[in-house]
C-alpha cells in the first residue's frame, strides 16, 4: 500500500512538472509574439514614410522625414538588439561594456520618457538626485535598461491617481545604490523572490496590468554582471521599493573588457 502511495506522488510530481514546464513553453512563446507584435510598429512607420516620400512625387526629402525614419530604426534597433540579448543571457554569452559613467546624468536624461506617462496617469513623478555627478565603472545601456524596467514597472503596478514613483540615488563608500519606490498595489510576501524567475507574473499583476514577467529576472541578471545586487521591500496596497546596489569601481568589468568582451 506504501508503495502504491509513493509511485502515486510520483506521478504527480511528474505531472507538476511537465504542467510547469508547459507553462515556460507558453510564456516564451506569448514573449516572442509580444515583441514581434512590438516590432511591427516601427517597422510600419519607417515603411509609411518612406511611401510617402515616394508618393509626392518630389525630388526632395525633407529633414523632417528623414528624422522620423532614423528615429524608428533606432527604435527597431533597440528592440531586436533587446531579444538578442535575452537569448545570449539565457545561454550565458553576455558581457558588459564597461566604462566610467556619470550615473546622476544617465538617471535624469531617462526622467522625461515618464514625465508624461505619469501625469496622463495622475501621478507623481520624483527624482532625488544627487546635486553633482557620481561616477562609476558600469555599462550605461544595461543600466538604462534596469532602470527603464523599474520605473516602467512602479508606473505599471500603481493605480490612477494613487500617489506616484520616487527614484533616487546614494552612495557609500564603495557602491552606488539606487531605490525605485512606488505607492502601489505592493507584492504578498510570499512572491517577493519568485517575482524574480523568468516569466512569472502575481495574479495581482496581471489584473492590474499587461505584461510578459520577464523583466525582472533579466533585471536581476544585469545587476549580478555588474557584481551588483538587488532586493525588494513591499506591502500590499502600500508599496513596492527596489533596491539596487552597485560597486562603484568594478574590477570584473575591466577584466571582462580586456579579455575582449
Ligand atoms: P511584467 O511586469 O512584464 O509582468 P516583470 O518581470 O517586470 O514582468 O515583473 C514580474 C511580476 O512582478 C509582475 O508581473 C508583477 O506581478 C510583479 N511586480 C513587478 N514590479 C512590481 C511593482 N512595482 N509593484 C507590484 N508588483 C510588481
Amino acid at each position: 500500500r506504501k508503495h502504491y502511495v509513493v509511485q502515486r506522488e510520483k506521478a504527480a510530481e511528474a505531472q507538476r512538472e511537465k504542467e510547469n514546464e508547459r507553462r515556460l513553453t507558453e510564456a516564451k512563446l506569448d514573449f516572442f509574439a509580444g515583441i514581434s507584435h512590438e516590432l511591427r510598429t516601427p517597422c510600419f512607420l519607417i515603411s509609411a514614410q518612406i511611401e510617402e516620400i515616394v508618393n509626392s512625387g518630389s525630388g526632395t526629402v525633407s529633414v523632417g522625414a528623414l528624422k522620423g525614419i532614423y528615429r524608428n530604426s533606432l527604435k527597431l534597433n533597440k528592440l531586436i538588439g533587446n531579444v538578442m540579448d535575452i537569448r545570449k543571457m539565457e545561454t550565458g554569452n553576455l558581457n558588459l561594456l564597461a566604462r566610467d559613467t556619470d550615473v546622476t546624468a544617465l538617471l535624469r536624461s531617462l526622467m522625461p520618457d515618464y514625465e508624461g506617462l505619469c501625469r496622463q496617469k495622475g501621478l507623481y513623478l520624483k527624482f532625488d538626485l544627487p546635486n553633482e555627478p557620481l561616477l562609476a565603472r558600469i555599462d550605461p545601456d544595461k543600466i538604462e535598461f534596469i532602470m527603464t524596467n523599474l520605473i516602467t514597472n512602479a508606473y505599471k503596478y500603481t493605480p490612477s491617481g494613487k500617489g506616484g514613483v520616487t527614484v533616487s540615488l546614494t552612495k557609500d563608500d564603495s557602491c552606488f545604490v539606487i531605490k525605485v519606490n512606488d505607492t502601489g498595489i505592493g507584492i504578498v510576501k510570499d512572491m517577493q523572490e519568485a517575482i524574480f524567475n523568468p516569466f512569472f507574473r502575481t495574479e495581482r499583476g496581471r489584473k492590474e496590468s499587461v505584461g510578459d514577467g520577464i523583466g525582472l529576472s533579466f533585471v536581476r541578471k544585469l545587476v549580478e554582471l555588474h557584481d551588483g545586487e538587488i532586493s525588494v521591500e513591499s506591502e500590499v496596497n502600500v508599496g513596492t521599493t527596489f533596491i539596487v546596489k552597485i560597486p562603484l569601481d568594478n574590477k570584473l568589468n575591466i577584466r571582462k573588457l580586456k579579455s575582449g568582451g
